[in-house]
């Protein structure tokens, strides 16, 4: 973890946030070592204990990320009216250019949000352009490290692009720009995948509960050698794989044309599904891939504000659910939707659920929204004791005011958790028993700082990138009207309303 706090805390009164309880009730947590050992009325600490006062808060367990991009954070603000695919033909622009301190300075932004949102975890899919490199990947756990949050961290790769990787996309490009694209082609596989050994090999934060997983980005953006190679580097070091699986309907047409079946029964013919596989988004999953992911012991990490800010679609969370797929809440990187809000992403998972169907019985609730952005989460990074208070689990735990506005009245615990709380409320937050933020004011960063080196950062790399900017404003008409026209094909899910313009 990030620093533990050694010795004993006793946290005194404070209301615990619990699914089971209608409305939290107060209770004493008593914590050694960062790790919660006893929660209950009335419990004795030492003497030389530490006694934090929580009478008039929510003590709730640290929310947990799913699925984030701490590269997206310097690119926060950039986009709107972008689908997935005008998302990717920017990456260049947004992401392109970027020194080692850009990169961490990236990682501490989305971090620093995380963390001042209530989140003491994350599965961060970090992007370097063009290869990932052991020391970005190091300075990207540093920059986790350094706020004092834990995270896996996953270099994002590919070695096929976008224009290559979706069916007559490149031809449909003006032959200039054919030979562009064809110039910016991506390193062979067994290049990166040198890389990704390299730092998987050297990996040094797992002390620190940051640990490192493999996230072949899109499986169609990858040869089946890159796939089979990621499969093989998992499998030797025992980290995770994470990719975005039927994002977008684009996606899902590609993999039924290029592969035969859908991506995931792509994937796992290749062997890489399994119990440390999440799967991002799975908007355009069916029964049989979400049945397939179960069975394999994998997750899904839902990310419903990126899904709808990308127009990619309705996922179907209550069949997930009920299907028993283990479901993780994820925010998505800042490029795509702009923000680290994990109150935000339940909420939006919840009210999402409801639009589908007009008969409840077809929604998520709120306990089921929030167990997924707890312990369907934790089980995505792959943690066994992170997601709740409870004895045996670190001491992550988030102090909500219950004297701010959102608390007034106090009814519903987890309804107002999911459905009204935005972070306004949140006071400390408290990880390994450490507190990071407190009194609302994060304690391992210098904000003002950050704020200074990220205005500095935008500002050169929009210089530095001004070329890049230029070739995306040439492409970003072709890829606008060809993928929409691609996704007008038919598939054998509906996902949309309706798939044209209304
Ligand atoms: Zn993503």
């Amino acid at each position: 973890m990030a620093e533990i706090e050694h010795g004993v805390t006793l946290i005194r009164g404070g209301r615990l946030a619990d699914p089971a309880r209608r409305r939290a009730e107060p209770a004493d947590i008593l914590i050694e070592d960062g790790v919660i050992r006893a929660v209950g009325a009335g419990l004795s600490a030492p003497e030389d204990a530490r006694i934090v006062e929580a009478a008039g808060f929510l003590l709730h367990p640290g929310l947990i990320n799913a699925h984030t991009h701490g590269h997206g954070a310097l690119a926060r603000g950039s986009a709107d009216r972008w689908t997935l695919e005008m998302s990717l033909t920017a990456a260049p622009w947004l992401v392109g250019s970027r020194g080692l301190q850009d990169k961490k300075l990236s990682a501490t932004i989305n971090a620093a949000e995380l963390v001042l949102k209530g989140c003491t975890a994350a599965y961060d899919l970090f992007s370097e352009i063009p290869l990932p490199t052991v020391d970005g990947l190091d300075a990207t756990a540093e920059a986790y490290a350094t706020v004092g949050m834990r995270a896996v961290i996953a270099p994002m790769v590919a070695d096929t692009t976008l224009y290559d990787a979706i069916p007559g996309l490149r031809d449909a490009l003006p032959e200039a720009l054919r030979a562009e694209v064809d110039r910016a082609r991506l390193a062979p596989h067994e290049q990166t995948l040198a890389a990704m050994r390299a730092a998987l090999a050297g990996w040094r934060w797992n002390a620190k509960d940051i640990r490192a997983a493999v996230a072949p980005t899109i499986p169609h953006h990858c040869t089946d050698a890159f796939l089979c190679g990621c499969r093989d580097l998992a499998r030797d070091f025992g980290v995770g794989i994470h990719t975005h699986l039927g994002e977008s309907k684009v996606q899902a047409l590609t993999g039924m044309r290029r592969y035969g079946k859908t991506l995931l029964a792509h994937m796992d013919a290749l062997g890489l599904v399994g119990p440390g596989f999440t799967a991002a988004h799975g908007i355009w999953m069916d029964d049989d891939d979400l049945k397939r992911l179960r069975d394999a012991g994998g997750a899904l990490a839902h990310n419903p504000g990126s899904n709808m800010k990308l127009g990619n679609g309705m996922f179907g969370l209550r069949r997930a659910l009920d299907l028993g797929v283990t479901v993780g809440v994820g925010t998505d990187g800042s490029s795509s939707s702009d923000h680290q809000n994990m109150y935000e992403a339940m909420r939006v998972a919840s009210t999402l659920s409801k639009v589908l169907t007009p008969d409840p019985r077809g929604w998520a609730s709120v306990e089921e929204v929030y167990d997924a952005a707890t312990r369907g989460s934790a089980k995505s990074l792959g943690f066994t004791d992170i997601g709740a208070i409870a004895p045996g689990f670190k001491a992550d735990i988030v102090f909500l005011d219950l004297a701010a506005i959102n608390w007034i009245p106090h009814r519903w615990t987890v309804n107002q958790m999911v459905h009204v709380e935005d972070g306004s409320s949140l006071r400390h937050v408290m990880i390994g028993g450490r507190f990071v933020v407190k009194d609302r004011r994060l304690l391992t960063v210098d904000l003002a700082r950050l704020a200074a080196e990220a205005e500095e950062a935008h500002e050169r790399l929009d210089a530095l990138n001004a070329d890049r900017r230029a070739l995306f404003e040439r492409l970003a008409p072709v890829v606008a009207s060809y993928c929409p026209a691609f996704a007008a094909q038919p598939y054998h899910i509906r996902r949309y309303l309706c798939d044209a313009p209304a």
